[in-house]
């Protein structure tokens, strides 16, 4: 995908920025969605220095802190008729990161605790995140808590039932349903898909983190299984969001990953496809590449790729939920480098995103 710019910005410490806001815009109107924290940022236009200044100098009451570019919001426009639902993924622009910017001036938004990033940074990105996702609508709820997991690739599910004052340790798991006002559920991501599934009726959350192993196991599946067990769910009130993840397009898997979905699922050979690899240097230096091999088992041969979102809608289908309510993102990480941390697109060395759904 290109960043075509439209029009010249005529600020030049916001160009890289507004080139990727217009990168996500084309993204989303090609999927159906909008996000919805522009109207929180000065055009770029009128953003001169005394205007900046001015606007410093209005918020007395702020602390000092780093300055940071609003950040981009994902959310699914199906739900903003919800006003008691809190929704959104976070994007990669915006933040204060700078730990995986490298090559811009411009602040990114690392959700996660990373071996390379600062706490600091990421506690700071966490709260204009949270900030952003409650501002988005009327009133804030009075007591917020945002629950994350230790994500270990499981098909694991807990009931948040608030807080746990004293306790800073994250459980281990990679799905959580709640429905307390004030309670926030965060998965964080960088190529797994992000999954959020709302009981609109009964006003019950929930978050899941599925990669391979994750959907191998079931975790949406599960997770639905679970509301319906605690909170008496039913399929028809579900509404279900698939984010940014890693597409069929760049996510090449082993053999033990088709075995263990022919093993899990039925409809396990609609989920994958085989991709012949074009790399230029294998195409011009074949002979390098030969191997003794039986034809058929060469490593030359086609690559076979997952589609984790098809397999994540196609659990969301079973366990009930409308075809037209699961909301599927449908962008790659890894195609999209500037507009999302990818694990892959970046070999390992990138950030978090961040996808929350709670009750206001
Ligand atoms: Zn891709």
């Amino acid at each position: 995908m290109s960043l075509r710019t439209k029009k010249t910005s005529s600020s030049t410490s916001t160009a890289s920025l507004d080139a990727a806001l217009r990168g996500i815009d084309e993204l989303l109107g090609a999927v159906g969605l909008t996000h919805g924290t522009r109207r929180t940022r000065p055009p770029a236009s009128k953003k001169t220095a005394s205007s900046a200044r001015q606007a410093a100098a209005q918020k007395k009451s702020a602390p000092k802190k780093k300055a940071a570019s609003s950040p981009t919001v994902l959310r699914v426009p199906a739900w903003e008729r919800y006003p008691w639902l809190v929704q959104g993924f976070s994007t990669r622009p915006g933040g204060v990161s700078k730990a995986y910017a490298p090559r811009t001036l411009q602040g990114e938004m690392n959700l996660g605790f990373t071996v390379s990033d600062t706490q600091k940074n990421v506690q700071r990105n966490r709260e204009i995140f949270l900030r952003t996702l409650l501002e988005a609508k009327s009133a804030p709820p009075k007591h917020v808590a945002l629950t994350l997991l230790r994500q270990i690739h499981s098909g694991i599910v807990y009931r948040v039932d608030g807080a746990r004052p004293g306790d800073a340790a994250l459980r281990s798991g990679d799905g959580m349903i709640a429905a307390q006002p004030g309670q926030m559920l965060g998965i964080l991501t960088a190529d797994c898909l992000p999954i959020l599934v709302v009981d609109v009726r009964q006003r019950v959350v929930a978050a899941f983190h599925a990669g391979w192993r994750g959907t191998a196991a079931r975790i949406v599946e599960r997770g639905v299984g679970r509301m319906q067990a605690e909170f008496g769910s039913k399929p028809a009130d579900l509404t279900a969001a698939i984010g940014p993840g890693i597409g069929a397009c760049c996510y090449a898997v082993g053999d033990e990953v088709r075995n263990e979905f022919d093993s899990q699922f039925a409809y396990s050979d609609q989920l994958f496809r085989e991709v012949y690899d074009s790399d230029p240097i294998k195409e011009k230096y074949p002979l390098l590449f030969l191997t003794a091999r039986a034809p058929g088992h060469s490593d030359l041969g086609p690559s076979t790729h997952l589609d984790l979102a098809e397999a994540n809608r196609r659990q969301l289908l079973d366990a009930g939920v409308g075809e037209r309510k699961i909301h599927v993102l449908g962008v790659c990480t890894a195609c999209h480098a500037a507009q999302f941390f990818s694990h892959r697109g970046e070999q390992g060395f990138t950030g978090r995103m961040m996808s929350v759904v709670g009750i206001r």
